[in-house]
């Protein structure tokens, strides 16, 4: 009901950019190639994410926007998780909280179709007109529950914290392409752009566009394996120094995580060879069978919970240090 949806939205959606998190995400799970993200006035206005994935069925429209309702898992095994989404929880909390409406045309259909929802109730479906995908669309973020609208910052601090949620996810998928445009002015400014990339050397292509350069310069390859673990990506040599857009990016299974566990390895790898105040920069991606860790530890999902702690810490440090030694640190 819309009291449980309004609760909910509290965990999952904290600010704009939580709902951008929420939405490119179910894009990625669409199997988008492209994704637009558009905004005004620090998405408190406006927020839209369009891709090309393969849509929603004229029949399922009005599920998705039900509690718990996800096409993604069964519920029986919440621990054998391979997509994004796995609670069904975002679309009816944002529909909670804000004017939500949902255009799709699902892959092969001959129209598209919308519902809408505000503030918690939903609208009829109706033929709408798109030529494929998706787009998601959500006005006046936090109209319902004023209190957490208060909180939010200025709109230049949450639009920032939009596109570091989008460099992140577009990090994790250098195949997709991204544009963030902000519409808040007479004109639109594209804020950030990643053209697909399909290379071998995708990820350093990515992370020549999301974190420089200059990075990508100064870093060296990680590919070490560990108990059925596998670390790749780009970590800095000590001696680059950070710059203000770079820090460390940590993925599981493609997914942007933050877990002082493996922050906390990635700092030890470097201990001794940082002065201080730099932090070690880093772009590193762990993959597993998804039966060996946990996901659904919180409902943003950026925690996770490794069976075996101790080897996703090893396989950091010792992948990070053999690196970092054969190129002579
Ligand atoms: P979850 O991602 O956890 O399944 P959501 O509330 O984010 O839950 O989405 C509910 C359902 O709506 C999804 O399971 C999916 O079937 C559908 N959906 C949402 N966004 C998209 C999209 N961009 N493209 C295709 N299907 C989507
Ligand atoms: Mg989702």
């Amino acid at each position: 009901d819309a009291a449980a949806n309004r609760i909910a939205a509290g965990e999952v959606v904290e600010r704009p950019a939580s709902a951008v998190k929420e939405l490119v995400e179910n894009a990625l799970d669409a199997g988008a190639s492209r994704i637009a993200i558009d905004y005004a006035d620090g998405g408190k206005r406006l927020l839209r994410v369009t891709d090309d994935g393969h849509g929603i069925a004229e029949a399922e429209l009005p599920l998705a926007l039900s509690r718990h309702a996800t096409s993604k898992i069964d519920g029986s095994d919440l621990l054998d998780i391979h997509s994004f989404g796995f609670r069904g929880e975002a679309l009816p909390s944002l529909g909670a909280v804000g004017r939500l409406s949902i255009t799709s045309r699902a892959l092969g259909a001959s129209s598209a179709f919308e519902i809408a929802v505000d503030c918690g109730k939903p609208g009829p479906v109706r033929p709408a007109a798109l030529r494929r995908g998706t787009a998601v669309e959500l006005r006046e973020l936090f109209r319902a529950t004023p209190a957490r609208l208060k909180f939010l910052r200025t709109d230049r601090a949450e639009a920032q914290a939009i596109a570091e949620v989008v460099r992140r996810l577009a990090l994790a998928a250098p195949q997709v392409g991204f544009t963030l445009t902000d519409r808040s002015g007479d004109k639109p400014r594209e804020v950030f752009r990643a053209d697909p990339a399909t290379s071998p050397d995708a990820l350093e292509h990515r992370a020549r566009e999301v974190l420089g350069r200059d990075f990508v310069a100064n870093a060296i390859p990680i590919d070490a394996e560990r108990e059925g673990l596998r670390l790749t990506g780009l970590a800095a040599l000590p001696t680059y120094s950070r710059g203000a857009a770079v820090a460390c990016h940590l993925f599981v299974n493609d997914r942007p995580v933050r877990d002082k566990l493996l922050t906390g390895a990635l700092r030890a790898a470097y201990h001794d060879l940082l002065p201080r105040d730099r932090h070690p920069a880093a772009a590193l991606f762990i993959t597993c069978d998804p039966q060996s860790v946990d996901v659904n530890v919180h409902p943003a999902k950026a925690e996770v919970r490794f069976r075996d702690p101790g080897v996703a810490r090893g396989l950091i440090v010792s992948g990070l240090r053999h690196a970092l030694a054969a190129a002579g640190h």
